[in-house]
């Protein structure tokens, strides 16, 4: 008798092909979950072995069915991995090799594991010394790298590097990319927990210690201690040997993050993010899938690694809309974190001081449990918040600052404490336009006005990234020095506070200033040593970072974030005036908040002023209720986009007649989306608006499943879009 066919179901890591059967060869020992590689034409492709039943009957002849060519030596996606993948692909409306591509990371998972050949200097001088290779010895004296790197900082060519290792100057050294990371240890540097902080720590540390699925929400004010709380619940994921992952919103905040850890375990983590090195990648992507790594710090990509044996998430700041991914599958880590916890049975931290109304409401109904630190830690009191009516305060012209905030800037330097200034909007100003004629600067490819850095004498493109240099003259009508910036930025406001208090030594921190975790730990090192009295920030510095000697916190423009009206505009303007005016008093002197703004009675301001956080929230709470918004109902985008205008509108309206009819579903559009253009491409748009109640993933996958449209013509779903451009 022949021995049973062993049929495979593999989904191919490449996009557009939906998952396909091959034939497991004798001797071949794969089980779902194993990465192999397959034959698909003429070419060998990676894929996983997925189980059958997730994808329905199959149809192929038998006969027909090609051999798996390899298995790769590497640990097996585990079946808990396997569900979120499902998940995601269900519900974000994508396809399973989208998000096994982020499970895989790349070529992480196929590069088996070895070494990698690092230079160092030998001592020995070359007999033929040119004037680059002598530079390049001494800019390298104890230097160790690849080729490249050395190279790189140096500053010379690759070739004069290795023309030095022939010459016998540098030697070869072998590196294991295997090199195992040390371990955390639980109880290095134990802090002593106040009350509020014991309560929380224990209702985490007890569900590490069950393994069991439970999402918590970490409610704390800023500075109340939530990340010396959710240590204990790694500490207690450690003496488990659990593995753990912290998710950071930003790549910015991991360096004072890791400082922080190793204070208290002993060690740095391992990290994760986006502009790692593949060596770097290719041993954390090794050691998380083994086990052998236990704390993982990154930003959201990481959530869809392999670990071995996870047994906490921890989703630190957990409200930031940097969670939600907006290109390529469109998912929000904070939510995706909590489907990974329930399919692998493990706790899930959303830690804030101002959490999600969606999060909160998951409280409300039950389902996720709420922990509150409600004061700050120590003798540190929350600050006192005042609003400034900039119609009554006013500034003086072509300035910003009212006098009011001005005084108490300059009492701050007198005192030699520091101030934050918050205004997020980055570069000079956000508009540039001819006083003679009237022309304003507009991006070639995006329907965005080009916003000008002075710092860098260059007009860019916030959304594609276009820059220009600007131009001596106006380019419409040609007459020369007729260009003005109209509207504030972070470097304008850095000028007039240089102009105003010309003894002030201040800072610019934004993305543009603060683009690597070096760049960031540089600037946490002048803040601490007090080598700056003034910080001009953007949200970027509203977050996570603690420094004790800030008194003053002055928010510039209050009701920019609330024009546009977007849904999230008052939460989000909420949150990051509470954040911002969280970093001031952290330390034992009181802290003061100035909020500027023309509505000082709108209910965002009044809240904030009142400090009555749950009032803000009912309110709001109530209006997304009455509006049927999230969390109570649901919305997903349909964004069509080709180079060519008509093309876009011509698949938009295929889409809008195709339109489909269900209870409690309305769909808006097709209409031009707001950002009508973006990198070259014209966007349309329609949005569905549903009850909870319906199967809206379902019923988008019908219709959009059933139209066909010209390959240059891109429709993508944003399931619970956070941005409505
Ligand atoms: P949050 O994340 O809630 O804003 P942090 O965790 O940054 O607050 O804590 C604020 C400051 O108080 C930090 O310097 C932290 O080290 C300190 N702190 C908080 N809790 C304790 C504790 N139990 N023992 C010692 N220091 C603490
Ligand atoms: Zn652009």
């Amino acid at each position: 008798m022949n021995p049973p066919l062993k049929r495979v179901r593999v989904v191919l890591l490449t996009q557009a092909i939906g998952p396909l059967d091959y034939r497991l060869p004798d001797g071949m020992n794969a089980k779902p979950g194993c990465v192999v590689m397959v034959p698909l034409g003429p070419r060998k492709l990676p894929g996983v072995i997925w189980d059958e039943d997730i994808f329905g009957d199959d149809t192929v002849d038998a006969k027909k069915l090609r051999n798996v060519l390899e298995l790769v030596e590497c640990p097996p996606i585990g079946m808990g991995l396997r569900r979120l993948v499902d998940w995601v692909a269900d519900y974000y409306l994508t396809q399973h090799s989208a998000v096994l591509r982020m499970v895989l990371a790349s070529s992480a998972a196929f590069t088996t594991s070895g070494t990698i050949t690092e230079y160092r200097r030998t001592g020995l001088e070359p007999a033929r010394l040119t004037p680059q290779r002598a530079a390049a010895l001494d800019a390298l004296e104890g230097a160790q790298g690849l080729v490249r790197e050395l190279a790189a900082e140096a500053g010379v060519s690759d070739n004069i590097i290795r023309g030095l290792i022939k010459a016998g100057a540098f030697e070869p050294v072998t590196i294991s990319v295997d090199t195992p990371f040390p371990e955390a240890l639980p109880d290095f540097a134990a802090p002593q927990l106040n009350a509020a902080q014991q309560t929380a720590a224990d209702a985490m540390t007890s569900a590490v210690r069950e393994g069991s699925f439970t999402t918590f929400v970490l409610d704390g004010v800023t500075g109340s201690g939530k990340t010396e709380t959710y240590f204990e619940a790694v500490a207690e994921a450690l003496r488990q040997e659990k593995q753990i992952l912290v998710l950071l919103p930003e790549i910015a905040l991991t360096q004072p993050f890791l400082k922080r850890f190793e204070e208290r375990f002993g060690v740095e983590p391992a990290t994760w993010h986006s502009n790692m090195r593949s060596t770097q990648r290719r041993r954390v992507w090794r050691a998380i899938a083994d086990g052998s790594a236990k704390v993982l710090v990154g930003a959201r990509s990481a959530l869809f690694l392999p670990f071995a044996n996870p047994g906490l998430i921890i989703v630190d700041e957990a409200h930031e809309t940097s969670f939600k991914q907006e290109d390529g599958v469109r998912y929000h880590a904070r939510d995706v974190a909590v489907m990974r916890g329930r399919f692998e049975g493990f706790p899930v931290v959303l830690a804030s001081a101002t959490p999600a109304l969606e999060s909160r409401h998951m409280v409300a109904i039950g389902r996720y449990k709420g922990l509150e630190i409600p004061s700050r830690f120590g003798a540190a009191k929350m600050p006192e918040i005042k609003a400034i009516d900039l119609t009554v305060d006013a500034p003086e012209r072509q300035h910003w600052i009212a006098p009011t905030l001005l005084k108490a800037l300059e009492e701050r330097l007198d005192r030699g404490e520091q101030s934050l200034l918050f205004l997020n909007r980055r570069g000079y100003a956000p508009l540039t336009l001819c006083r003679t004629c009237g022309h304003r600067f507009q991006c070639p490819n995006c329907t965005s006005w080009m916003v000008e850095h002075r710092l860098v004498r260059r007009l860019a493109c916030h959304h594609c990234g276009h820059v220009m240099p600007p131009p001596e003259e106006c380019p419409e009508c040609g007459e020369a020095d007729t260009l003005v910036a109209c509207g504030p930025g972070v470097e304008r406001i850095s000028d007039e506070v240089n102009r105003l208090l010309p003894e002030a030594r201040t800072i610019v921190a934004t993305s543009d200033t603060l683009w690597s975790p070096e760049k960031a730990a540089e600037f946490v090192a002048r803040v601490e040593s007090k080598a700056v009295d003034i910080i001009i920030g953007t949200q970027l510095v509203t977050k996570g970072y603690h420094f004790p000697e800030l008194t003053l916190v002055g928010v510039i423009d209050a009701d920019l974030g609330l024009e546009g009206g977007d849904l999230r505009a008052a939460e989000r303007t909420f949150q990051q005036i509470a954040q911002a005016a969280g970093r001031a008093g952290r330390g034992e002197k009181p802290g003061e908040v100035f909020i500027q703004t023309r509505n000082p009675n709108h209910p965002v301001i009044a809240a904030l002023v009142a400090g009555d956080r749950d009032a803000f929230y009912d309110a709001e709470t109530e209006q997304r209720k009455s509006a049927g918004a999230p969390p109570f109902g649901r919305f997903a985008a349909i964004i069509i986009s080709s180079e060519d205008e008509r093309e876009a509108i011509e698949a938009a309206r295929a889409i809008g007649a195709a339109a489909p009819q269900a209870d409690g579903m309305y769909i808006y559009g097709p209409a031009p989306a707001p950002l009508a253009m973006l990198r070259g491409r014209y966007r349309q748009r329609l949005l569905v608006h549903a009850q909870r109640s319906v199967e809206m993933q379902a019923i988008i996958r019908e219709w959009l499943g059933g139209i066909q449209f010209p390959r240059s013509v891109r429709v993508g779903v944003d399931v619970d879009p956070y941005s409505f451009l």
